[in-house]
């Protein structure tokens, strides 16, 4: 049986890149040229190319500028989820900052597709050891499903899960669908998105994928409509940063369509739908 892998996307502009508050504070960001619709639109043109469809992690401050781009987002049968509202990591924030940053974009989301909102990834992937809180938050807030730990040094944990699993919770219970990473023995690599997704060779990529899928694992891509834009305005980030953001970006198309080609692939709705049938 061929196993569907995941597709996701995080739908923010090209400057909602979280810790780098001194060059592109929330403040500025209404001033800033908003160059999401043209980049999505780039993105959804491949899925429906290749009739795939796919979890758009929407942020709020997002919906609430282009309600007409989630509704075109939507028509084309993509899931809608949400990436909180102003992008800020969850560690940062009190439990009380986090529910409300959550509940506003919800609001928002809710406002445009009518649809309940069943699942939440957290900016930069921040649900970690400090910050386990929120998957309560999420809980009792009526979500099915988390993507937002990593199992990868820095930003996440290596000891996290890496394929999807049930957390049981006091309010329930809540999927965490962890991002597409290669083991190695010395460390984790992030393939799954990001700068691992742009600068791994593919055919590792491939060969790591279909081990995964050969043992009856998804791998979730996680994308980004910045990716898809060589010409975005330029600012003064750390040399790390420039790397991380914008380090071969004119491959990701490029490697979406391989990635396409190659392997089936499903929303994370689609994936959980599945995942209970054969559990039943
Ligand atoms: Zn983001």
């Amino acid at each position: 049986m061929t196993v569907e892998n995941i597709l996701t996307v995080d739908l923010e502009d090209w400057f909602h890149i979280c810790g780098v508050d001194d060059v592109l504070p929330q403040s500025k960001w209404p001033q800033l040229e908003s160059r999401v619709e043209a980049n999505t639109l780039k993105i959804l043109r491949v899925l429906r190319s290749f009739d795939v469809r796919a979890t758009f992690f929407v942020l709020g401050f997002i919906a609430e500028r282009h309600s007409g781009l989630i509704e075109h987002i939507l028509r084309d049968g993509h899931e809608i989820a949400s990436h909180g509202y102003a992008h800020r990591r969850v560690y940062e924030m009190t439990p009380k900052q986090f529910q409300t940053d959550l509940e506003r974009s919800v609001d928002i989301i809710t406002g445009i597709t009518g649809e309940s909102v069943r699942g939440f990834r957290a900016p930069e992937w921040s649900i970690r050891d400090d910050s386990l809180w929120a998957l309560d938050i999420l809980a009792q807030q009526g979500f099915d499903y988390d993507s937002s730990m990593a199992p990868l040094p820095i930003i996440g944990n290596p000891r996290y899960a890496k394929n999807p699993h049930e957390i049981s919770l006091d309010d329930g219970s809540l999927w965490e669908i962890p991002p597409l990473v290669g083991t190695t023995p010395l460390v984790n690599l992030p393939l799954g998105g990001g700068w691992g997704l742009r600068f791994f060779p593919y055919a590792l990529i491939r060969h790591i994928i279909r081990a995964l899928n050969n043992a009856g694992q998804p791998a979730l891509i996680f994308l980004h409509p910045r990716e898809f834009d060589s010409h975005r305005p330029s600012v003064p980030l750390s040399l790390v940063k420039r790397f991380v953001v914008n380090g071969g970006i004119a491959s990701t198309g490029k490697r979406l369509k391989r990635l396409l080609s190659d392997f089936e692939f499903t929303t994370i709705a689609g994936f959980l739908k599945d995942r209970k049938n054969h559990c039943n």
